[in-house]
C-alpha cells in the first residue's frame, strides 16, 4: 500500500511564513525566530502526512523563498554582482538574490510553467565556478529523520534546473546553458552521497521540463545526466517525476530509458494521454508513480473514477510497483480547508485543499490494497453526486446562451478603422491622445474608509459619499492636468492587485464563492486568495454602472468605463474541473457583455476592458495555443460585440512579451490597446518595426508606473518619438505601463504633468 504527496505548501495554514518573513526583512524579528517558525512548519507538515499514513514523504520541498533559488543556492551559482564570498550561503546573500538590497537589484523572476507561481531565474555563464554551497536538502532529511520520519528528500533535477535557467549578461546569444551539465552533475553527486550517508533510501528528482517541446539535443541531456548520476545514485530507489501535461512520445521513451532510475511520476489529471502511453509500453520491475489527486485545483477528487483508473494502470505495472500520488506538488493549492469559516458545508463537500489531498492520496492507495474505507468512499460519492445535481451549480438559461456560442463567431458589424471614425466624431480627441489606466493612488483616507465599511462602523451613505469625494478629487486632478479620457481611479476597489481585480466582480456575480484563508504562493512571501467559480456564472445585476456615470456627471471628457475581462477572470480564478474552461469563460464573456451594454446605456462612451492575464492562460504546448487563444479571444469579443460604432473599447495587458501573439491581440479587435513598454526595452515595437500591421489604436507605456522615478518631458516626448518611427500618429495614444494604484501623488502629480507636456509639445510638431 504506497502513496506518496509530490510536494507541500510552505506558507502554512494561515500564512505563518510570510509574516516571519516580513518581519525579519523588516528587522523586526531575528533569524533565529525565522527559523522556528520554518521548523515549525516543517515538523507539523512533516507529521500531518506521517499521521495520515502516507509511505513517501517529501523533505527539502520546504523553501524560505524558491525551490529553484535553493537549487542556485546548492549549486554555488551565485552571481557576481552579489559579493559573495564563497563558503555556506546564508540569509543575506539568499535574500540579496531573491529580493535585491540596498546596492543591487534583485534576480529576475519569471512564472513557474503555467502556474502562477514565479521563480528566481539562475543566470548562468561560461564563468561561473559551481560549489557545493547549500546543505538544505541533507539539512532536512536529518531533521525530518530526527522526528522520526522517514522522507524522500526533493531535488530539481539538473536538466530542468539548466533548462530553466538564463544566459548571463553578455553571452546571451552564444551560450549554451547545457554545456554546464558536466559541471554541476559533480555538486549532485556530492549531495547524492551525503543523504545516502545521512539514510536516505530513495531520492526524487522533479525533471517537469520533459513536459515540454524538446527537441532530441535536449532529451539526449537527459539521458547523459543520469548515466553520469547512476552509479553515485546505486543503492537508492531513484524517482523522476514531470507534472503539468503529458510527455510527447519521445520524451516519455527518454524518461523510461534513463539509466539508474526505478520511479517514474506521472501528472493523470493535466496529462490526458498519459495513461495510453504508459498501458503501451512500461519497462518491467519500475514503479509509476500516478499523479491522480489534482495539486492544481481544489475540487474534491473522484475517488470511485480515481481507483478505477489506478486499477487499469496496477494491472499494466504490477501490483506493488503503483504508487498513489498527487499530480505535482500541492503548493499550486490551498492550504487547509479546515480554516474556512465563511464557506457553507455543501460547498465545503466538494472541495479538498492540501491537507484534505493527502488524506485522498491514502484513502485511495488502501482501497488499492484492499482495505477501502468504506465510510469515506461514499460520503465522497454522495459529495460528487450533489455537485453534479445541485441547483446552485446549475443554471440552465447560462447553460443554454453558452452553448448557443459555440462554434459561431462574435465581431462588431463595423471594421475597425470606420469604428474610429464613427467614435472621433462623439469624442473630438487631439491626436496623441493621453489617458491613465485606471487606478489612482490608494491614500491613507482611502483605506481607512473602505476598512470601516467593511467592519459596519460607518454607514453605506457615508461610505458612498467618501467614495464620491475621492472620484470628484480624481476626476478634477485630471482635469487640472489636461488629459484627454478619463478615469474614475477605481477607488471603490483595490482593482490593481489581481486578487481584487477579480474579487470585485467575482463578488458581485453567481457562480462564484470566496475562502478565508486559501492562499497560493505567488512569490517569495506573496499570496493570491483565487475566487472558486463553483457553478455557472451569471450577473444579477450591474456591477459598475452606479460608479461610472457617478463619475461622468462630473465632467464633460469621456470617462472610461472599468471592467475586467473574462480570460483574466477565469485565469486568476480556480475553475470548475466539470466542464471544459472555456465554456466557463463563454459564461463569464456573457455576464460582462451585460454590463458593457447598460455602461453604454448609462452613456459611457469609453470602456475598458482589462485583460491582463490573457497571456498567461497560454498553454504549455505549443501545440495546444491556437485553440486555447481562439475561444479566449473569441470570448474577449462577446463582451463587446454588442456596442454602438461610436463606443470605444479599450483593453489594457501588463506585458510587453506579446510578439508571439500578436495577431491574436489584433483578433481581439479592440479599439484601443493600452499595453506595458516601457520596462522591455521597445522589445514591444520591434514587432510593428518587422512589419505587422497595426490599424487600431494604442498606447505602449511611456513610463514605468513601478518606479517612483519621475520621468521628464523630455525623456517622455523622446519614447514617443520612438513610437512614432513605427506606428501611424492617428493611432498613437498615450498612457502610462499600468495603473497607478501603488504610487504617491507626490509622483504621479508630476510625472502625469510630464506626459501631457510631453503629448502636447509633440501635436505642435506633427
Ligand atoms: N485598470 C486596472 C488599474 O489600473 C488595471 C490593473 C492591471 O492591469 N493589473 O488599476
Ligand atoms: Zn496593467
Amino acid at each position: 500500500m504506497a502513496s506518496h504527496i509530490v510536494g507541500y505548501p510552505r506558507m502554512g495554514p494561515k500564512r505563518e511564513l510570510k509574516f516571519a518573513l516580513e518581519s525579519f526583512w523588516d528587522k523586526k524579528s531575528s533569524a533565529e525566530d525565522l527559523k522556528k517558525v520554518a521548523a515549525d512548519l516543517r515538523s507539523s507538515i512533516w507529521k500531518q502526512m506521517s499521521g495520515a499514513g502516507i509511505k513517501y514523504i517529501p523533505s527539502n520541498t520546504f523553501s524560505y523563498y524558491d525551490q529553484v533559488l535553493d537549487t542556485t543556492s546548492m549549486l554555488g551559482a551565485v552571481p557576481p554582482r552579489y559579493n559573495w564570498t564563497g563558503g555556506e550561503i546564508g540569509y543575506d546573500t539568499y535574500f540579496s538574490m531573491a529580493r535585491g538590497n540596498a546596492s543591487v537589484p534583485a534576480m529576475e523572476m519569471t512564472k513557474w510553467f503555467d502556474t502562477n507561481y514565479h521563480f528566481i531565474v539562475p543566470e548562468l555563464g561560461p564563468d561561473v565556478k559551481f560549489s557545493y554551497a547549500s546543505h538544505k536538502a541533507v539539512d532536512e532529511f536529518k531533521e525530518a529523520k530526527a522526528l522520526g520520519v522517514d522522507t524522500v528528500p526533493v531535488l530539481i533535477g539538473p536538466v530542468s534546473y539548466l533548462l530553466l535557467s538564463k544566459p548571463a549578461k553578455g553571452v546571451e546569444k552564444t551560450f549554451s546553458l547545457l554545456s554546464l551539465l558536466p559541471k554541476i552533475i559533480p555538486i549532485y553527486k556530492e549531495v547524492i552521497s551525503e543523504l545516502k550517508a545521512a539514510g536516505a533510501s530513495w531520492i526524487q528528482f522533479d525533471e517537469p521540463t520533459l513536459v515540454l517541446d524538446l527537441d532530441s539535443q535536449q532529451l539526449q541531456a537527459f539521458t547523459a545526466a543520469y548515466a553520469d548520476l547512476e552509479s553515485t545514485l546505486s543503492g537508492l530507489n531513484v524517482l523522476i517525476e514531470t507534472y503539468f501535461a503529458d510527455l510527447t512520445p519521445e520524451a516519455y521513451k527518454t524518461l523510461i530509458g534513463l539509466k539508474g532510475v526505478t520511479a517514474y511520476g506521472l501528472d493523470l489529471v493535466r496529462g490526458t494521454q498519459t495513461s495510453d502511453l504508459v498501458k503501451k509500453d512500461f519497462p518491467k520491475g519500475k514503479y509509476l508513480f500516478a499523479g491522480v489527486v489534482d495539486g492544481r485545483n481544489i475540487w474534491a477528487n473522484d475517488l470511485a473514477s480515481s481507483l478505477s483508473t489506478l486499477q487499469a494502470l496496477e494491472a499494466v505495472v504490477g501490483k506493488d510497483k503503483l504508487v498513489v500520488s498527487t499530480s505535482c506538488s500541492l503548493l499550486h493549492t490551498a492550504v487547509d480547508l479546515v480554516n474556512e469559516t465563511k464557506l457553507d458545508d455543501e460547498i465545503k463537500s466538494w472541495l479538498a485543499f492540501a491537507a484534505q489531498k493527502v488524506v485522498e492520496v491514502n484513502a485511495l492507495a488502501k482501497a488499492l490494497a484492499g482495505q477501502k474505507d468504506e465510510a469515506f468512499f461514499s460520503s465522497n460519492a454522495a459529495a460528487q453526486a450533489s455537485r453534479k445535481s445541485s441547483p446552485r451549480v446549475t443554471n440552465a438559461a447560462v447553460q443554454k446562451a453558452a452553448d448557443a456560442l459555440k462554434g459561431s463567431d462574435h465581431r462588431r458589424a463595423t471594421n475597425v478603422s470606420a469604428r474610429l471614425d464613427a467614435q472621433q466624431k462623439k469624442l473630438n480627441l487631439p491626436i496623441l491622445p493621453t489617458t491613465t489606466i485606471g487606478s489612482f493612488p490608494q491614500t491613507v483616507e482611502l483605506r481607512r474608509v473602505r476598512r470601516e465599511f467593511k467592519a459596519n462602523k460607518i454607514s453605506e451613505d457615508d461610505y458612498v459619499k467618501a467614495i464620491e469625494e475621492e472620484i470628484k478629487k480624481v476626476v478634477n486632478l485630471q482635469e487640472e492636468l489636461d488629459i484627454d479620457v478619463l478615469v474614475h481611479g477605481e477607488p471603490e476597489a483595490s482593482i490593481l492587485q489581481r486578487n481584487d481585480m477579480v474579487e470585485y466582480f467575482g463578488e458581485q456575480l453567481s457562480g462564484f464563492a470566496f475562502t478565508v484563508n486559501g492562499w497560493v504562493q505567488s512569490y517569495g512571501s506573496r499570496c493570491v486568495k483565487p475566487p472558486i467559480i463553483y457553478g455557472d456564472v451569471s450577473r444579477p445585476k450591474a456591477m459598475t454602472v452606479f460608479w461610472s456615470s457617478t463619475a461622468q456627471s462630473m465632467t464633460k471628457r469621456p470617462m472610461k468605463g472599468m471592467l475586467t475581462g473574462p480570460v483574466t477572470i477565469l485565469n486568476w480564478s480556480f475553475v470548475r474541473n466539470d466542464q471544459p474552461r472555456f465554456e466557463t469563460c463563454y459564461q463569464i464573456a456573457l455576464a460582462i457583455k451585460d454590463e458593457v451594454e447598460d455602461l453604454e446605456k448609462a452613456g459611457i462612451n469609453v470602456i475598458q476592458i482589462d485583460e491582463a492575464a490573457l497571456r498567461e492562460g497560454l498553454p504549455l504546448r505549443k501545440s495546444e495555443h491556437a485553440f486555447y487563444l481562439k475561444w479566449a479571444v473569441h470570448s474577449f469579443r462577446i463582451t463587446n460585440c454588442g456596442v454602438k460604432d461610436t463606443t470605444q473599447i479599450h483593453t489594457h495587458m501588463c506585458y510587453s512579451n506579446f510578439n508571439d501573439i500578436i495577431h491574436s491581440i489584433i483578433d481581439m479587435d479592440a479599439d484601443v490597446i493600452t499595453i506595458e513598454n516601457s520596462r522591455s526595452d521597445e522589445k514591444l515595437l520591434s514587432v510593428f518595426r518587422e512589419g505587422v500591421k497595426y490599424g487600431a489604436g494604442i498606447g505602449p507605456g511611456v513610463y514605468d508606473i513601478h518606479s517612483p522615478r519621475i520621468p521628464s518631458t523630455e525623456e517622455i516626448a523622446d519614447r514617443i518619438n520612438k513610437m512614432l518611427a513605427v506606428l501611424e500618429t492617428n493611432i498613437l495614444w498615450v498612457n502610462p505601463d499600468c495603473g497607478l494604484k501603488t504610487r504617491k501623488y507626490e509622483e504621479v502629480k508630476p510625472a502625469l504633468n510630464n506626459m501631457v507636456a510631453a503629448a502636447k509639445q509633440l501635436r505642435t510638431k506633427l
